[in-house]
């Protein structure tokens, strides 16, 4: 089987031709994968910002694939079923968070293309109890941003307080879909992007935004919420400068850049401040079921198995509309 590897972060990903692709445990399924798409987490797994990853490791925790084989303990999938893999590989099922139902917090949680080889690959294997069905309405590739990008997101949105005003901090993968799903649900979208990427605001209007504009700009009303997707740190001030009282501000990626210090006067009046973490698998069930409700269509820049590395860059670079998307 051929892969994309990291070997070490900071240095770009290796082509590894393998001779036999992974065998599924009892529990798990092998998957041969249709695409999968790149995330911001892979950039940042590849470029050192995120600590201590399985390596050598083969990246991407949006896969999209036909089951291959099933483990001898697993029911409910067949070969050839549509599935999908996300982030959340396997929790513990036993610690404190994951007894409360918050299982994105689990303190021995396992993440797919980070502590488990992921999709940057033509097979891969995955713990069946923690892999999504894919509904037909969507093409394998269209689907694949939905797997991590579409799912924190849709979390990012639902803890963000349900107002009506919705704000969107960086516009790539994540928030072309969220928007989708905001406007479904009756919320009025405000798109931020680079101050000078007017090409940005123009792909925000396209999707339903009412208004876009740059991350310097404060919109036209105060927001209810504003949600941060890209890892960049002064973001958090300005948002909550561009919220109304009691409003929330949630940084949806897993890292940024350090938060300036900012006067307490943007904070006070109720206003929160908060992350989103992974995800839970209910997450993913009432993301897929509402997404085929909102009729949610993705954007996405397809590239070969083989062009891992310069999808990344053009994503490091900001030069993707949509998202981009690894075809085996
Ligand atoms: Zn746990
Ligand atoms: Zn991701």
């Amino acid at each position: 089987m051929y892969a994309m590897v990291l070997d070490s972060p900071g240095a770009p990903l290796r082509s590894d031709e393998r001779t036999e692709a992974p065998r599924p445990g009892p529990q798990e399924i092998s998957i041969e994968i249709r695409a999968c798409g790149v995330c911001r987490t892979d950039l940042h797994i590849v470029d050192g910002e995120l600590a201590h990853p399985k390596l050598p490791l083969i990246p991407g925790h949006e896969i999209v694939g036909r089951v291959a084989s099933v483990g001898s303990e697993v029911s409910g999938y067949r070969r050839g079923d549509l599935v999908g893999v996300p982030w959340l590989a396997w929790t513990c099922g036993e610690c404190a968070y994951c007894r409360a139902g918050r299982e994105n917090l689990c303190d021995r949680a396992r993440f797919t293309g980070y502590d488990v080889d992921g999709g940057f690959a033509q097979f891969t294997v995955a713990d069946a109890r923690f892999v999504l069905p894919i509904p037909s309405r969507w093409e394998d590739v269209e689907a694949a941003p939905l797997l991590c990008a579409g799912l924190i997101g849709y979390r990012a949105l639902r803890l963000s307080g349900g107002g009506k005003r919705v704000g969107f901090y960086g516009f790539g993968a994540a928030a072309h879909i969220a928007v989708q799903v905001a406007l479904y649900r009756g919320q009025s979208v405000y798109a931020f992007t680079r101050p000078d990427d007017t090409h940005g605001q123009q792909f925000a209007r396209s999707l339903g935004a009412q208004w876009a504009g740059g991350s310097d700009e404060r919109p036209p009303e105060p927001l209810d919420a504003a949600l941060i997707f890209a890892p960049v740190g002064p973001l958090v001030p300005a948002a909550l400068a561009a919220t109304a009282k009691g409003g929330t501000v949630v940084c949806a990626g897993i890292h940024m850049s350090d938060i300036p210090a900012f006067p307490y006067d943007v904070l006070w009046g109720e206003r929160i401040v908060r992350s989103v973490a992974n995800l839970t698998r209910k997450d993913g069930e009432e993301f897929f079921a509402m997404a085929e409700a909102a009729r949610v269509r993705t954007v996405t820049t397809p590239f070969p198995l083989a062009g891992a590395n310069e999808a990344l860059d053009r994503l490091r670079d900001g030069l993707l509309e949509g998202a981009a998307v690894l075809v085996p």
